[in-house]
């Protein structure tokens, strides 16, 4: 889950990581309230899940509060590469000496966290990368030992950083990065621009947070933080249903059983010339209520034309996701052609329950690479 730069910076806030005070805005009155509460100069920022806010004219200073107002009455409602902008943040205005980067995230391939930090802060990072890689300092965290204050020091070491005071303050930041990186169950904080201020001050101007899922059940206060109305409506629907689905942009609903069938089951749509409309993987029960809800999720999308329902029986049983199948086809009226293939446990008897009930729009099919093509060639009819 993406957090908004104000949540990021409320937990930079709670682990100790300075930032401006601000205000958060959903119209103009709001804005010009807050930069008067304020004081200003202030900072207008438009609240969207995506970077690049600056370059897109969503980031505007204001150095009065009627001049709030109308900053934020253009940036609100503003399409920024996809997201519009229901909300902005008002800051107290920094004045920038200096701009850095400072990030954390997973190394997969090392299994450890990794911090990345240059001077070269502000612009996009993977130019920095690409530019000059020598600039940009990393350093694994061994998640067994922990943080060590050494590291810290290193990272400001290594990118160049002289001041001493601001030596100090951005080693004290990163060790606090760590707690908030591991105490969130964060799989990136990044903040970009950390700044230095003319005062020598060290500040995070920004702030992209990703926390995991699958771990916000032991963290209320971030869960809260989710933003239903920002997410996709189908999406939002599967997760008040429990169904894992993934929205995509074809033609083709893919139901599997099992994220790996599930993955594969929409590679091999795409290679027999499909394009799948979603990810949407039953689990390991597939029980009727499940194949139920799924397909209610799968067929909300306009865009389906046909359904393959690949299933592969190991734990899930072929006869139990038949009834499934039948049982939404009469809850629901489903018109879109559905093809069926049922592999493994009970598969026999789950085949014999839909051959007997020979809904007029179920196909079934022996093999997974069959019932792609004909799930393909029944959404182009
Ligand atoms: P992003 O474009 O989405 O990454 O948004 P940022 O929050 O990083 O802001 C983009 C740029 O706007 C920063 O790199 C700064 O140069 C500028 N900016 C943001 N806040 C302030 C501020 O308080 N004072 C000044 N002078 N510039 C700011
Ligand atoms: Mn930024």
């Amino acid at each position: 889950m993406d957090l908004y730069e104000y949540q990021g910076k409320e937990l930079f806030r709670r682990y100790g990581i300075p930032v401006s005070e601000g205000r958060l805005a959903t119209s103009p009155a709001e804005a010009r309230e807050a930069a008067q509460e304020l004081g200003c100069p202030v900072v207008v920022k438009a609240q969207v899940l995506t970077g690049g806010r600056g370059k897109a004219g969503g980031i505007r200073l204001a150095e009065t509060p009627a001049e709030a107002e109308a900053r934020a009455r253009e940036i609100l409602g503003l399409d920024i590469r996809g997201h519009t902008v229901h909300k902005v943040w008002v800051e107290r205005a920094s004045d920038i000496e200096r701009e850095y980067y400072l990030s954390i995230t997973f190394d997969r391939s090392e299994k450890k966290p990794l911090f990345m930090f240059t001077t070269q802060g502000g612009i996009d990072i993977e130019e920095v990368a690409a530019s000059s890689p020598e600039a940009l300092v990393r350093l694994h965290v061994d998640p067994l030992e922990g943080y060590n204050a050494w590291q810290g020091r290193r990272l400001v070491h290594d990118a160049g950083v002289e001041d001493p005071g601001e030596q100090k303050q951005i080693a004290a930041i990163v060790g606090n990065l760590y707690r908030a990186f591991v105490g969130t169950e964060a799989m990136l904080c990044e903040v970009n621009p950390l700044i230095v201020t003319p005062q020598g001050e060290v500040r995070a101007l920004d702030s992209k947070f990703t926390v995991d899922d699958n771990a916000l059940f032991r963290l209320p206060d971030v869960a809260k933080m989710r933003d239903l109305a920002a997410a996709d409506p189908l999406e939002a629907l599967a997760r008040e249903k429990g169904v894992t689905y993934v929205k995509l942009d074809g033609e083709v609903g893919v139901l599997g059983n099992g994220a790996g069938l599930t993955m594969s089951t929409v590679d091999v749509v795409t290679f027999v010339g499909g394009r799948p409309a979603n990810f949407c993987d039953l689990g390991g029960g597939g029980d009727a209520q499940g194949v139920v809800d799924a397909l209610e999720v799968i067929t909300r999308d306009p865009q389906v034309r046909s359904i393959f329902f690949n299933i592969f029986g190991g734990i899930t049983r072929c006869d139990e996701v038949a009834r499934g199948i039948l049982q939404a086809l009469d809850q629901m009226a489903i018109e879109d052609p559905i093809v069926v293939r049922l592999d493994g446990t009970n598969a026999k008897e789950g085949r014999q329950l839909l051959r007997e009930a020979a809904p007029p729009n179920l196909h079934a099919e022996a093999t997974m690479l069959d019932g792609a093509r004909r799930a393909v060639e029944l959404a182009g009819a």
